[in-house]
């Protein structure tokens, strides 16, 4: 019986939480939302997939082509992989994906970044009676 009023003024009181996804909260600034991958800078070199807690990352490399793919109902949003990416080619909208009842992956296919040549630089020993510089 204690319990009654409580139960009585939840029934006529407004809901704590809203009835997503018909209303959507308003995205508010720094909020860790839709990840997203410049992959024109991305230099596959697999970070990323180290550091992700959900695995939801996958890079591989074949053939000077790279591919990133991401599963985004995996993905819980918690910027990780923004914070180990060496190149700062992976962001967050501060808004989410819509609402989806079918598992997506996202794939993006792009050429490996050309490697630095190596140096040849010979080194030439000074001769005999040269002081050495
Ligand atoms: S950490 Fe950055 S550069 Fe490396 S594979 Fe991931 S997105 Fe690409
Ligand atoms: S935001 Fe978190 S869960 Fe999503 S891909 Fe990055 S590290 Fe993984």
């Amino acid at each position: 019986m204690k319990m009654l009023p409580t139960v009585i003024a939840n029934l006529f009181s407004k809901a704590a939480t809203r009835n997503y996804p018909f209303d959507v909260r308003a995205p508010f600034e720094h909020a860790r939302g839709e990840l997203i991958n410049d992959v024109e800078r991305c230099i596959f070199c697999g970070s990323c997939q180290r550091k992700c807690p959900s695995q939801c990352i996958t890079v591989s490399k074949e053939d000077n082509m790279g591919t990133w793919s991401l599963e985004f109902f995996a993905c819980i949003g918690c910027g990780i992989c923004v914070g180990a990416c060496p190149v700062n080619c992976l962001s967050q909208l501060t808004t989410h994906r819509p609402v989806a009842t079918v598992r997506s992956v996202i794939t993006h296919t792009a050429k490996l970044p050309e490697k630095p040549a190596k140096k040849t630089e010979k080194r030439t020993e000074p001769a005999r009676n040269e002081p050495a510089q």
